[in-house]
């Protein structure tokens, strides 16, 4: 980044980042939830657009996993039009969760996670989704993203969901340096007013499937391409 840190990185120059980024994805002046175009948003903010209840919104960041946003959208719903309840995905068996939510990657082990994700709510929660990160990463196939997300969209707590666009993107701008996600949240905290830890995810998810892409980033349509020093990009459109 070619402007001190320090002085560019205040509440106004997120609110840009914001603007600028969404703008850029909408082709409009609209914001990624005001453009009408549902599709825009990433698989899981589509199913919690629909209904955010905690378990659908973990389920679906699960089957997010290693798998393309389309596929993951219809696989999601495929499954919680059998069932979107820990209790009535228990009523399931492995097979028939499997051939929902197939072709998403590793759709059997997610298969049986699934299963013993509900049997663990249904034994040790009530039946209910806990808002609650700690409890959340014990449960099988549950890391900090997935529990981050679920935080987010189900329960609106704040956390810093960060995986590949958000690292990725976080990295070429210089608002981080960092080796892997779990340091990109912990810097991101330290640098991201309070206000935006929800939205960033959305925002940057979008942003890397459409513009800062991770092969060839679309630099020339970029709003911040005069200032960003995108760094570890060797091709950029
Ligand atoms: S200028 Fe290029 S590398 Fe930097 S954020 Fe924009 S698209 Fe990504």
């Amino acid at each position: 980044m070619k402007e001190n840190k320090k002085q560019i990185m205040d509440e106004k120059y997120w609110e840009d980042i914001f603007h600028g980024f969404s703008c850029a994805i909408t082709g409009s002046g609209e914001t990624l939830h005001g453009c009408g175009t549902q599709s825009l948003l990433p698989s899981v903010s589509q199913i919690a657009e629909e209904d955010s209840s905690p378990f659908r919104v973990l389920i679906a960041t699960l089957i997010s996993l290693r798998t393309k946003d389309a596929v993951t959208y219809a696989a999601s719903r495929r499954l919680f039009s059998v069932a979107n309840t820990p209790r009535a995905m228990l009523a399931l068996s492995q097979e028939q969760i499997e051939t929902a939510i197939a072709p998403a990657g590793f759709f059997r082990t997610k298969a049986r996670n699934i299963l013993e994700i509900s049997k663990k709510l249904v034994e040790e929660h009530g039946g209910l989704v806990p808002p609650d990160k700690e409890a959340l990463v014990s449960l099988p196939g549950v890391g900090t993203k997935t529990a981050n997300l679920t935080l987010n969209l189900g329960f609106g707590i704040d956390a810093i969901c960060v995986d590949c666009h958000v690292h990725t993107i976080a990295n070429r701008t210089g608002w981080v340096s960092t080796k892997n996600p779990e340091q990109t949240e912990k810097e991101l905290e330290k640098i991201l007013p309070r206000r935006f830890w929800i939205p960033l995810n959305e925002l940057l998810v979008s942003y890397g499937q459409k513009i800062c892409t991770s092969v060839s980033p679309r630099c020339s349509i970029c709003p911040i391409a005069s200032t960003c020093p995108c760094i570890g990009v060797k091709k950029s459109r």
